[in-house]
């Protein structure tokens, strides 16, 4: 590990002061909205195939969800819409540093989500049924194969699901390793450049509004993460989201007791590139009470029985936050994106120390290492806990792509590839027609079929 890895803070990536306005380019062919592993994937897409692309990103790139994730590139557990789409993505984290010539930190180490219990480990068996539909290699493994893996657990886990071909990667670097090789491919990245709202001609998007200008284009893709809903409310489009803050913390680079990812429902633990490890509690999410928790409960029904154990309402400043924000606005003044320029939520103290408490009981050897960092993450999740990837019919040249619930940083570059697809009115060579916005709406059933 180098002297200069370990003093790299994540939220090196999200605090630095917002660099002065670049000139404002007067038109694209597309302009991204939301510069997150989402929208910089797609650009870097879209830039590669000579589309002239521009991406306006409110902070800085990175600055929310996608630089303050767990880091997990998985397959494993995830709902079988998304699985074409992943198999595409874990390709391409194959290669990435090789493209694009800058580390990301990827590698494969396997993904285990441990078991208590005989019963729990077969629980895991009808996923392991689906994996092997599509030849992924998923296995049950018993309690000796799992204490090599992780030998320095404490804990005698009855077993666990193993993905050997799952991953991780360095969020912190990730996404604005992706968004300079955007630019290097001839994409434009605006930062600290909030997009206020969209002009129409005809009824179709003509142009988007910066705080900085305005961009003539006939095509927009919200990348907003947490914020796409609230952005699409001021367009009339209802995308319903709700928000979980998750806390995150890292410790100091330590001795080595594990190799790849490990879920306990106590503790979530990968090792870092630069020697540490990210640890989250495996079993705590707050959900801030706002009015949108009200305005899409019905929706959001079947999500929160299949959570209740782990979702904890919280009730403060969120609440009368969201209902002080207008649902439209002018786009001449400061908008609601301006305000908050990175959602940077705190963590949460008896979160950390249930975090400190676990790792200590778990991995005994990690007793004395100090955690060096803590943070929160905003994450926004769709009812049905998988992403929204589609265009808008009413709003002609509008296309939406978010709610990746918990799960959307492993899966970002191949949902950019899909998305820079649906853009260009291209085959991406998957299926991503379950994702559409109209499933909620439709009165087909919402059926989550993972967690976040
Ligand atoms: C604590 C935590 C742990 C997680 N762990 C994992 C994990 O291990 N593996 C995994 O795969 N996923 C994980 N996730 C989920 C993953 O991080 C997200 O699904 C993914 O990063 C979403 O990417 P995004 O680009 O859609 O959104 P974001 O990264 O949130 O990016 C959206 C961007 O849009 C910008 N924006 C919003 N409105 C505007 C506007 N009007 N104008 C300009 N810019 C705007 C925001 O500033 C933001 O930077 C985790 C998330 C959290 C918070």
């Amino acid at each position: 590990m180098s002297e200069q890895a370990s003093k790299t803070t994540v939220s090196d990536t999200w605090t630095k002061p917002l660099p002065p306005a670049e000139k404002m380019p007067a038109e694209a062919d597309v302009v991204i909205i939301g510069g997150g592993i989402v929208g910089v994937s797609t650009a870097w897409m879209l830039a590669r195939q000579g589309v002239d692309v521009v991406l306006c990103e409110k902070g800085h790139i990175a600055g929310e969800q996608s630089g303050r994730n767990w880091g997990w590139v998985r397959i494993q557990g995830r709902d079988t819409r998304e699985i074409p789409m992943m198999l595409e993505s874990l390709r391409i984290w194959d290669g990435l540093a090789d493209e694009i010539g800058e580390d990301v930190g990827f590698q494969r180490g396997g993904c285990f989500f441990t078991a208590g219990s005989m019963k729990e480990l077969q629980s895991f068996e009808s996923w392991v049924d689906i994996a092997r539909e599509y030849e992924i290699g998923t296995r049950l493994i018993n309690a000796a194969e799992l204490a090599r893996h992780v030998p320095g657990s404490a804990v005698k886990w009855a077993g666990a699901m193993l993905t050997e071909s799952d991953g991780r990667a360095e969020p912190h670097k990730a996404a604005p390793a992706i968004a300079r090789a955007a630019v290097r491919s001839g994409a434009r990245v605006l930062t600290g450049c909030a997009v206020r709202g969209i002009e129409t001609s005809g009824g179709a998007v003509s142009a988007v509004v910066t705080e900085h200008g305005t961009i003539k284009t006939s095509t927009v893709l919200c990348a907003a993460g947490a914020w796409t809903s609230m952005f699409c409310r001021s367009l009339d489009i209802d995308v319903p989201q709700l928000r979980v803050r998750g806390t995150v913390a890292r410790t100091a680079p330590a001795t080595n007791v594990l190799n790849g990812n490990v879920f306990d429902e106590r503790l979530g633990i990968r090792r870092r590139e630069d020697g540490g490890y990210t640890v989250a509690h495996g079993s705590v999410l707050e959900h801030p009470v706002t009015p949108s928790s009200f305005r899409y409960f019905a929706k959001f029904l079947p999500a929160l029985m299949q959570e209740f154990k782990i979702v904890q309402l919280s009730f403060g400043r969120d609440f009368v936050d969201e209902w002080r924000t207008p649902k439209t606005w002018s786009l001449d003044a400061p908008s609601p994106f301006e305000e908050t320029r990175v959602l940077n939520p705190a963590p949460t103290p008896k979160v950390l120390q249930g975090i400190r408490k676990n790792l200590d009981t778990i991995f005994p050897q990690l007793a004395n290492t100090p955690i060096i960092e803590s943070w929160a993450g905003m994450i926004e999740s769709s009812p049905d806990v998988v992403p929204i990837i589609d265009a808008i019919d009413t709003l002609p040249g509008f296309h939406v792509a978010t709610g990746f619930s918990g799960h959307g940083f492993g899966i970002g570059p191949g949902a950019g590839k899909a998305i820079a697809a649906m853009l260009t009115g291209t085959d991406c060579g998957f299926d991503i027609s379950a994702l559409k916005l109209g499933r909620f709406f439709d009165g087909s059933p919402i059926r989550p079929q993972v967690t976040i």
